[in-house]
């Protein structure tokens, strides 16, 4: 099958997401998708393992999120948040309210994760200056920790990771430390807050899997110890749920399993289940309270052309109702369950370092990748696609993933690297 002409007079002219453009491999040209499946323009199908960056947790082309988008596309696909509000926004909040533990119930509605974390960086540091607490403007976050791209969230991302040493110059300094995950490390990030608690505002951290750090997995223990130092300290706790809410981890949110409830929370790759672009930071009512004041200066300024955009939140209220009456969580479990079984025989192939699953979220971790591009083109090969990074190949498909599809995904990964 010829290549179309779109792909070749357009491919030119795209910069691609973390790619060197001079060496990058030709971008594969997806077609139309459905379920678990991608179909390409060639005609192969690829059965997918990463739920388009983890957000389609109810497979491609969910017919009840096609049928709530096309309605609210045919009534209002886009109204300015200034000043007016509507259903789908208002519904979405209070949803969100009644689904999240504790009191965070004020919902602030942005276009992308990078997005929603900077507004908890915000909220954050404003609410010490509102409430007149000089000098606490710093973020405290973790090694293995991703937050987003833009300038301030890099800053709370892993040093190495973040390539903090390239934008050194423009990108605000932050303290990045490791978890505390066992008594040493306890005693260690303990300290380091009992030194610097009068200047750090709040500790950010992605609950019990820092993904794109390198899938990396810790304890609902570590949220609790969290939770506890963070209140004797008096520094806020800021969850970031982007990878982890809805599902990923077995429960609704990953705090779910710790019991803990953070000041902030910030939400989005499964939001809308996939379909568009949407993100939420949701604070508790202290944090909200910090800014009603009679002094203008002590609002929140800021406001994304196309917040709460009504065609976004139709389409997640659309994916919170498949929550209500599908049985996705149960469905996580049968994933967890398969992925166990179809993984750990990896763990005897040469050049495996680990092999572990939380949730729908299985991960094979090798002592290294000599090209993750070359590897990734293996697996297409064999009909699947999967992205490894670093030394890491991952499975973060789709709740809905039938059983043989998920066999196929676990079949190629332990084909692919005992090197048949
Ligand atoms: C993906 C991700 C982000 C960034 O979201 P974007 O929509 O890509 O800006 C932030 N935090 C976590 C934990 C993420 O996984």
């Amino acid at each position: 099958m010829s290549t179309p002409d779109w792909y070749i007079t357009g491919l030119p002219h795209v910069w691609l997401p973390y790619s060197q453009m001079k060496t990058a491999p030709a971008p594969l040209a997806a077609r139309s998708t459905r379920g678990s499946l991608i179909e390409l323009e060639d005609g192969r199908v690829l059965t997918d393992g990463v739920a388009a960056w983890w957000t389609a947790c109810h497979g491609y082309n969910h017919p009840h999120i096609r049928a709530c988008a096309a309605e609210q596309l045919m009534r209002m696909p886009h109204v300015m948040f200034g000043g007016m509000v509507h259903e789908p926004a208002l519904k979405l909040a209070s949803r969100l309210a009644a689904l999240l533990p504790g009191d965070l119930d004020h919902v602030f509605y942005t276009d992308s994760g990078s997005v929603a974390v900077e507004v908890a960086i915000k909220m954050a540091v404003q609410y010490r200056i509102n409430r007149g607490e000089a000098g606490r403007v710093k973020l405290l976050s973790f090694r293995g920790g991703y937050h987003g791209d833009t300038l301030a969230t890099m800053a709370v991302c892993d040093p190495e990771e973040g390539m903090h040493h390239l934008f050194a110059g423009v990108m605000p300094s932050q303290y990045v430390v490791g978890l505390p995950v066992d008594e040493a490390s306890t005693a260690a990030f303990e300290a380091f807050l009992a030194e610097h608690a009068a200047t750090i505002t709040a500790i950010i951290v992605e609950p019990l899997i820092q993904g794109a750090g390198g899938m990396i997995f810790h304890s609902p223990g570590v949220l609790r110890t969290l939770r506890r130092l963070a209140d004797k300290y008096g520094v806020l706790l800021i969850l970031d749920e982007i990878f982890t809410g809805f599902g990923r981890t077995g429960t609704m949110f990953a705090c779910d399993q710790a019991g803990i409830v953070p000041d902030i929370i910030t939400l989005s790759k499964a939001l809308t289940g996939g379909t568009v672009a949407l993100a939420a930071t949701v604070a508790r009512r202290h944090i909200y309270e910090a800014f009603l004041s009679d002094d203008p200066e002590h609002a929140l300024m800021h406001g994304p052309t196309f917040m709460a955009n009504p065609f976004a939140c139709a389409c997640a209220n659309a994916s919170l109702d498949l929550f209500a009456t599908e049985p996705r969580l149960e469905q996580v479990a049968a994933v967890e369950a398969a992925l166990r079984d179809q993984l750990e025989p990896c763990r005897t192939l040469p050049g495996v370092r680990d092999v572990r699953v939380m949730g729908a979220t299985g991960v094979v971790e090798l002592d290294r990748i000599a090209s993750p591009e070359a590897l990734r083109a293996r697996f297409t090969e064999e009909g699947v696609w999967i992205r490894p990074f670093r030394n890491i190949v991952y499975l973060t498909p789709a709740f809905t993933i039938t059983a043989d599809e998920l066999s196929r995904l676990t079949g190629a990964i332990r084909r692919v690297l005992s090197g048949s």
